[in-house]
């Protein structure tokens, strides 16, 4: 029952993440009075504000003029969903549960802007840093160490930034992917960075493959992997890492 909660809170919650991506990257208020259609604006009524299912009986199509919604909304609300429930299961109905739900929201608005600009806006980099230190303060884990663990997360993402460069002879790390780095060495115990690394690979790989299939775009922008893998990372149950 509480991972349903969750995810229905997701599903919820997806339709914001879908806005602040789009709005912190290109501006205009977080919060809207009534949900519009982004081609004609016309105000959507109650029944069309159903995540996932109006999309569905709409056939991607606004009622009024038309235009086409874009199959990313009920696919950020079902991934959101998702994120949700995982914090329930592993969490239950606690403080940590919550504190983790929101850090996959913002993770979920970080991976999507970045798919669909290239871009990782700094205010929900930014977000997961006091989610971090509450979730370290709930573990009993010491600031300090969590301080540390940042610091590690943005040399390491500055270090692996030049290198980089250097080796490919152009940015494959951007900047945002090293503050991202930084916020994940807040959440991560010392002891998880190598299987975080590795998960990163992994999920660049399998994201990048999915994404040239889909798209035949070959980039692939290397945050929602470093999201992906933090999220995982968070989800292990304890005693998982060496
Ligand atoms: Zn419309």
């Amino acid at each position: 029952m509480v991972i349903v909660s969750y995810a229905l809170a997701g599903l919820l919650f997806g339709s914001f993440a879908t806005l602040a991506s789009h709005r912190l990257i290109h501006g205009g208020p977080l919060v809207r009075g009534r949900s519009r259609c982004p081609a004609c604006e016309a105000p959507l009524a109650a029944r069309d504000l159903v995540p996932v299912l109006s999309w569905l009986w709409l056939r991607g199509r606004c009622r009024r003029c038309g235009a086409a919604i874009g199959l990313r909304y009920p696919l950020v609300e079902l991934v959101t969903a998702v994120v949700f429930a995982l914090a329930g299961w592993r969490f239950g109905l606690a403080p940590a549960g919550l504190l983790v739900a929101a850090a996959g929201l913002v993770l979920v608005i970080l991976a999507a802007a970045d798919l669909a600009t290239g871009l990782l806006p700094d205010t929900a980099t930014l977000a997961l840093v006091p989610l971090a230190l509450a979730h370290r303060w709930l573990a009993d884990d010491a600031l300090l160490l969590a301080v540390l663990g940042g610091a590690l997360g943005l040399g390491l993402g500055w270090g692996l930034r030049i290198g980089a460069g250097l080796v490919l002879k152009r940015e494959s790390l951007g900047l945002g992917d090293v503050k991202l780095l930084g916020a994940a060495g807040l959440w991560l115990p010392l002891a998880a960075w190598p299987a975080y690394l590795v998960a990163a690979g992994l999920a660049g790989s399998v994201l990048g493959g999915l994404w040239r299939l889909v798209t035949g775009e070959p980039e692939f922008p290397f945050g929602p992997a470093l999201a992906v893998a933090l999220y995982s990372i968070i989800l292990l149950p304890p005693g998982a890492l060496p």
